[in-house]
């Protein structure tokens, strides 16, 4: 069997608590809900989970607390066989929890305690110095310190490592974080703000990419919900649909969008095949239900 290709994650992992309601109680007021819920969440475990499950050796750079949410997510990524060696356990901080309230109408309330995801510091990236030196694909998003996006960023540029940032949740990004960067993959709304145009059609596509190309980036892959990903580089540029399906819960769908690329890119393959393995992937996810639950593995896409 060929060596499965090394990816680094840095990101966050969050506890989702989840409670189903008939309605949203008021400021003051105690309800009895529904059905709860406890599932491992947060893009950066997400996409370390997508590119585990299908084909990637993936070591995850996150921090948790000591609690039973940081121990039970530590097991978790075990599990999915993923290497835990740089995660580190903050004894002062709570691991990241979000709150989510769901009512019978799919409306939902959520708040996010990012807890220990916002104690990672520059330093946890200068110490995974050999896990850059040993990656073919570095992936990252923004639900961690910015100043650590932007080590991780300027490390993977000195290794000349390929790079993958998704944008999420959407920030403005100085001009630093495009100098040399390998691949930013937006959502529709992310792009709007990273370029100030509004996608309408492939034409506004083209336009928002060209801007974030004319700042470094050397590849623009934009996700498209139901109408699959545009992409910008100078191997292809253009729209890559996406199967028609049901879509019953698009949660963590862009997370797998991007495990997933980051899988077939450290493969080696070519920018058009690894988003259209990205797709295959990310739009069997919004069939299932949840976040983590919903990523597929690999046997699932043959
Ligand atoms: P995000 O979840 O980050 O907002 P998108 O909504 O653009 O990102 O979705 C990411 C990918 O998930 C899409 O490129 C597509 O492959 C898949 N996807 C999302 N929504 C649907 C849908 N309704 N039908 C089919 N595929 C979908």
């Amino acid at each position: 069997m060929p060596d499965l290709p090394k990816i680094l994650v840095i990101g966050s992992a969050n506890m989702d608590m989840v409670i189903q309601t008939s309605h949203f109680p008021k400021p003051g007021e105690t309800i009895i809900g529904g059905h709860f819920s406890l599932i491992p969440g947060g893009k950066g475990a997400n996409q370390a989970v997508a590119a585990a499950r299908l084909g990637g050796s993936v070591a995850f750079i996150t921090q948790l607390g000591t609690d039973v949410f940081g121990n039970t997510s530590l097991e978790n990524f075990k599990k999915e066989g993923i290497d835990t060696s740089r995660i580190r356990q903050n004894p002062h901080q709570p691991s990241g929890v979000a709150l989510i309230t769901v009512d019978g109408h799919g409306e939902n309330t959520i708040i996010v305690a990012p807890g220990a995801n916002n104690h990672l510091r520059e330093e946890d990236i200068q110490a995974a110095e050999n896990y850059f030196l040993e990656a073919s694909i570095v992936l990252i998003q923004l639900e961690i310190p910015l100043q650590v996006v932007l080590a991780s960023v300027q490390m993977a540029k000195k290794y000349g490592k390929k790079l993958i940032l998704n944008p999420a949740p959407a920030s403005q990004l100085s001009a630093e974080y495009y100098d040399g960067l390998y691949m930013i993959t937006p959502n529709e709304t992310e792009i709007e703000l990273l370029s100030g145009i509004k996608i309408v059609d492939e034409r506004s596509a083209k336009s928002a990419a060209a801007v974030l190309a004319s700042k470094g980036a050397q590849h623009i892959v934009i996700t498209l919900g139901a109408s699959g990903a545009y992409v910008y580089s100078e191997e292809f540029t253009g729209i890559l649909p996406t199967e028609k399906v049901k879509a019953v819960d698009t949660t963590a769908a862009g997370d797998t969008f991007n495990g997933a690329l980051a899988v077939a890119l450290g493969n080696g393959r070519t920018i058009k095949e690894a988003v259209a393995f990205a797709l295959k992937a990310a739009t069997l996810s919004v069939q299932k239900l949840g976040a983590q639950s919903s990523i597929p593995h690999l046997s699932e896409l043959k």
